[in-house]
């Protein structure tokens, strides 16, 4: 069974539910090693993109609904996470062009395309305590789950899995980009914002593809 656009627009309202949800959490980790916002960015960005999906063509196919995600990210979401996950949404966006089903190969792809476009904005390597280490072991499952055979639902349940362990492995680091470098070793035992909103956007994805 192949995901298609229903499964992205179900993707973004399940986004725009968690985000919202986990707003807070998301403001306080921010507040503990940056400035506070993350919570307040992401769920203005995911609202505007909620707000834009009644508008997509009637033959929208998956790359439409990814490219609405990254122009509004980009456009509505300030900070450091806007461009980012907005390159990811737009990078993701040209990985399945044209493609108006999935299969294992393109939702692999999705991931690989979003977190090199992340890569490519940001220079984030791993361990530097951002949200590629929540992206970097999400791939890297999504590629061995699809490696062996496994089907959309289940690489993107592996890559979900995944990018939670990631997102849990940045607490005891001491970060390199982004605000929380300037704060050196007091950065120590907190999560990364940035992973964490990304294991939640993973997550969702997988809870999608199951309805
Ligand atoms: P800002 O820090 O500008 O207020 P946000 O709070 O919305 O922006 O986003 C912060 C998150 O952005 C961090 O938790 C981190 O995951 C991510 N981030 C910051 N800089 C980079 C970078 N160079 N590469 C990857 N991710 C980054
Ligand atoms: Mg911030
Ligand atoms: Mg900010």
């Amino acid at each position: 069974m192949t995901l298609g656009t229903e499964w992205a627009t179900d993707w973004v309202r399940a986004s725009a539910a968690v985000i919202a949800e986990n707003r807070v959490e998301l403001i306080t980790l921010d507040r503990e090693i940056g400035d506070g916002d993350h919570g307040e960015n992401m769920d203005r960005g995911f609202s505007a993109v909620l707000a834009k999906l009644d508008g997509l063509a009637d033959d929208a196919i998956p790359a439409d609904v990814l490219k609405l995600v990254a122009t509004t990210l980009i456009s509505t979401v300030g900070g450091a996470s806007g461009p980012l996950f907005g390159t990811a949404y737009l990078k993701a966006a040209g990985a399945v062009a044209g493609r108006a089903e999935l299969d294992g190969a393109s939702v692999a792809a999705i991931l690989r395309a979003a977190r090199d476009g992340i890569v490519l904005r940001g220079k984030a390597e791993a361990g530097d305590k951002t949200m590629i280490d929540a992206w970097n072991p999400a791939v890297e499952a999504a590629d061995a789950a699809h490696a062996n055979g496994a089907s959309e639902l289940e690489i993107l349940e592996a890559a979900a899995t995944a990018a939670a362990e990631g997102a849990a492995s940045t607490e005891p680091l001491i970060a390199r980009k982004g605000r929380a470098s300037y704060l050196g070793e007091r950065a120590i035992g907190h999560r990364d914002p940035g992973a964490q909103s990304t294991l939640l956007l993973l997550r969702a994805a997988a809870d999608s593809a199951r309805n």
